[in-house]
């Protein structure tokens, strides 16, 4: 790939990283997908690719690499056209793991964050509830102080990987001293093992991403060891909303490997299906469609990387990353139905591809922050 961005050893590394993904887990997605499940050693095939911790840090398991291979990686798991895998690992690598590396101490990381690269533990990240989802200052999950932790109580909704994973990292609102009902003052961060007793975990049946595991998860009276809290008490918000930053930013790129795959799609069956007597490409106004959309998705694809570069540098970048995050979903949205629309009724058959794309990126500016919130952010910055 000609790019600014891309080194030879990046583009290297995403050859290596897009043929392992097209012989070791392609052909069995279709196969996960009417299983509704992913099964547990994938986790494991992944990371002996050392795909689960590439920015992680080497002393945690992690390859500590540029964050450049992330994106190729991201994008890759776009262009796999399946949201239920990426949804799957991406929480796991660049969101629930995340915290891990921000507020974790060394006893924490090495508990979870090291497992989890190493692909021997299942993560999650529980933070929406059912009342609280866009507005993350009104949770109402309780943590009450014990004598040398928590009792946690409260309902975590849409958790993904929330069924087969073994630790959560859930956001709490702190209940000891005068406990507000809303606001972001007294939010927390624990580790919460999947395990322990009180949890109790309901799956989800969803339009798309049938893959991914998606749970409900209860929680009564959980005993949490005070040792599970990650950074100081009541700084979860703070980290939320830095964590936030990177989460956008990979929903930006695995949007645009979404966008790649549907337009690899429509291309190859524009070109072989005939119409009145010619490819389906070659009238002019399929041709200008596409060409079109591409132009489209090259314009979000240079915005994903400005604000990934930014990232990569450090930068909080909070519009950037909102921007990126907008364009590059709601353009995976408008693609995925545009090219369904060129597939046909042929498009419009539940195992067909282009079909599943149309599905799963629906999730698109929906998880994540939705686009409302993104323009929202937008506008309380730069307007
Ligand atoms: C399959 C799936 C997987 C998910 N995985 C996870 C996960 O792993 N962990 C996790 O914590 N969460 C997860 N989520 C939750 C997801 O992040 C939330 O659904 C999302 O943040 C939106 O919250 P909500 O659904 O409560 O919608 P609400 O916040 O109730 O919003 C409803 C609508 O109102 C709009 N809206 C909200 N506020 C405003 C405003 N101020 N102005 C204008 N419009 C507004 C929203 O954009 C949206 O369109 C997942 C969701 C799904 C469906």
């Amino acid at each position: 790939m000609d790019s600014i961005y891309f080194s030879p050893e990046v583009d290297t590394f995403r050859e290596q990283t897009r043929r392992f993904l097209r012989e070791h887990i392609a052909p069995r997605l279709d196969t996960w997908e009417s299983e509704r499940r992913i099964p547990r050693d994938t986790w494991k095939l992944l990371a002996g690719e050392g795909l689960l911790g590439l920015h992680h840090p080497r002393a945690y398991g992690g390859r500590e690499l540029p964050f450049f291979h992330s994106v190729a990686y991201l994008e890759e798991l776009g262009r796999l056209g399946n949201g239920g895998f990426r949804g799957a690992m991406s929480v796991h690598s660049y969101m629930a793991t995340t915290y891990l590396q921000l507020a974790g101490d060394h006893e924490q990381k090495l508990a979870y964050l090291k497992p989890a690269v190493e692909g021997d533990m299942i993560s999650a990240l529980a933070i929406t509830e059912p009342h609280a989802g866009s507005d993350v200052s009104s949770i109402s999950c309780e943590a009450r102080a014990t004598g040398d932790g928590y009792a946690i109580r409260g309902t975590k909704a849409f958790v993904t990987n929330g069924m087969h994973a073994d630790f959560m990292v859930t956001a709490v609102r702190m209940a000891d001293g005068p406990v507000a009902a809303t606001g972001s003052g007294n939010i927390s961060l624990l580790v919460i093992d999947a395990q322990a007793p009180g949890v109790t975990r309901t799956p989800v049946e969803k339009l798309g991403w049938h893959c991914s595991d998606t749970a409900t998860v209860h929680f009564e009276d959980v005993v949490v060891d005070g040792s599970r809290l990650l950074g100081r008490k009541n700084s979860g918000f703070m980290w939320i909303m830095k964590a936030f930053q990177l989460e956008r930013v990979a929903a930006a790129v695995l949007a645009i490997g979404e966008v790649d795959r549907a337009l690899e799609l429509a291309r190859r069956y524009t070109g072989e299906r005939q119409v009145f007597g010619k490819a389906l490409a070659g009238h002019q106004v399929v041709r200008h469609r596409l060409a079109e959309l591409m132009s489209h998705a090259e314009a979000a694809r240079q915005l994903v990387y400005h604000a990934a570069w930014l990232h990569s540098r450090g930068k909080l970048a909070m519009s950037e990353c909102a921007m990126a995050k907008l364009r590059a979903t709601e353009l995976a949205v408008d693609v995925a139905g545009q090219c369904l629309q060129l597939f046909g009724g042929h498009g419009y058959l539940a195992d067909a591809p282009i079909a599943r794309l149309f599905r799963d990126t629906r999730l698109d500016t929906i998880a994540g922050g939705a686009s409302e919130i993104m323009r929202e952010i937008i506008a309380d910055t730069d307007l």
